[in-house]
């Protein structure tokens, strides 16, 4: 309601007063307040007018979020404004979902906002008496010299042969930043990065002095531990490395696998299905092609193609039908036969082949299924 700052002592009977308590009948009724407001507040509430809903109990509502709800970023943009600066913001989702720990998405975080404290932001905090570069005397040590141009960093990255990457030698370090982290040797990277720092702290500001060997030893050491590192966090996230194998229907069941594919280059449809007992035997299989369409549509054929076999009249008659019919969305791996009839019938442009036995083409996928099972 406000935007001042007024340190109240709230009245002991007030404690649990709600809005509620003070409108009546669309009006304000401060009769029942014994906490002393000061007048401009009072005539700030007064100057509303309270509309309430009989549906809806009281609640904090945090005003800066459309949403009602309290978050950090939302208090930090409003404390911003209420010192008057301009809320600038950028794009930086992108950097917190890059390949890297947390330390080093911070550490690029830092440098993205022109705050690492190299020489340059040193001098201009008054935390350092020249701009210089400690270590090569160059006049101004920015991020990008201190991190890659400097003769220390340099010697390292050449002996990465980062130099020969793309958009490494680029003048401008957010650019520089942003191709790498993307770019095809991002882990090598984001651990030299990281490891020049901190050759940069101990040389600089610590005791410690990181030799050239020492150092370019340390990257390669982070990057092999970095691997390992994302590929435990990825299994512990999908779980272990497993392929996905068709499944043989119950006994009495049949199973129904389907595939849809769409060219775009070609921009042609391909439907398939093959139909096999419990033991994996063919029934039948049919494949089409179709000019046109997209992949929602290619899949969603590759099940009403059957209408034109005479087997089923429509998806959602076919779903109504007294059976017992489980869906299940298989992997490509486990769907070797549909997924080859798809690429047939798109190949083909073929508006409906029904296959009695199965064609020469998927024999040794339905093999694989049956030697798997
Ligand atoms: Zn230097």
């Amino acid at each position: 309601m406000c935007s001042c700052f007024v340190r109240l002592l709230v009245h002991v009977s007030n404690t649990a007063l709600s809005l509620r308590d003070l409108i009546v009948d669309g009006a304000w009724n401060l009769s029942g307040l014994y906490t002393m407001l000061p007048s401009s507040i009072v005539e700030a509430l007064l100057s509303l007018s309270p509309s309430l809903d009989a549906h809806l109990l009281d609640a904090w509502v945090w005003s800066p979020n459309r949403a009602g709800v309290y978050t950090a970023a939302t208090a930090y943009q409003w404390l911003l404004q209420q010192r008057g600066l301009v809320v600038t913001g950028g794009d930086w989702q992108w950097l917190w979902k890059i390949r890297a720990s947390e330390k080093v998405r911070v550490l690029i975080w830092f440098i993205l906002h022109d705050a690492l404290q190299v020489n340059s932001v040193r001098f201009r905090c008054h935390l350092a008496a020249s701009p210089q570069c400690s270590r090569c005397s160059h006049p101004v040590e920015d991020v990008l010299h201190c991190l890659r141009d400097c003769l220390h960093s340099h010697e390292i990255w050449l002996h990465l042969q980062a130099f020969g990457w793309p958009q490494f030698n680029v003048s401008e370090v957010v650019t520089w930043i942003q191709s790498q982290v993307r770019g095809p040797h991002s882990t090598l990277f984001v651990s030299a990065l990281w490891g020049l720092w901190r050759c940069w702290n101990e040389r600089v500001l610590g005791e410690a002095k990181w030799t050239l060997h020492y150092t370019y030893s340390w990257i390669w050491n982070e990057e092999k531990e970095y691997d390992q590192y994302l590929a435990k966090s990825q299994e512990r996230i999908l779980g272990p490395l497993q392929i996905d194998r068709w499944k043989p229907p119950a006994s009495a069941f049949v199973s129904l696998t389907i595939d849809g594919a769409y060219d775009h280059t070609q921009r042609r449809m391909g439907m398939g299905g093959v139909v096999r007992d419990q033991h994996g035997v063919w029934q039948f299989g049919f494949c089409a092609g179709m000019l046109e369409g997209d992949p929602l549509a290619a899949e969603l054929s590759a099940l009403r193609l059957q209408e034109c076999a005479s087997m089923f009249m429509d998806i959602h008659l076919l779903l109504a039908r007294q059976w017992d019919i489980r869906l299940r969305h298989i992997s490509r791996e486990a769907n070797g036969p549909a997924d080859c009839l798809t690429g047939y019938g798109a190949s083909q442009q073929c508006a409906f082949t029904y296959f009695d036995n199965p064609s020469d083409i998927v024999v040794p996928l339905l093999s694989q299924d049956v030697l798997t099972l």
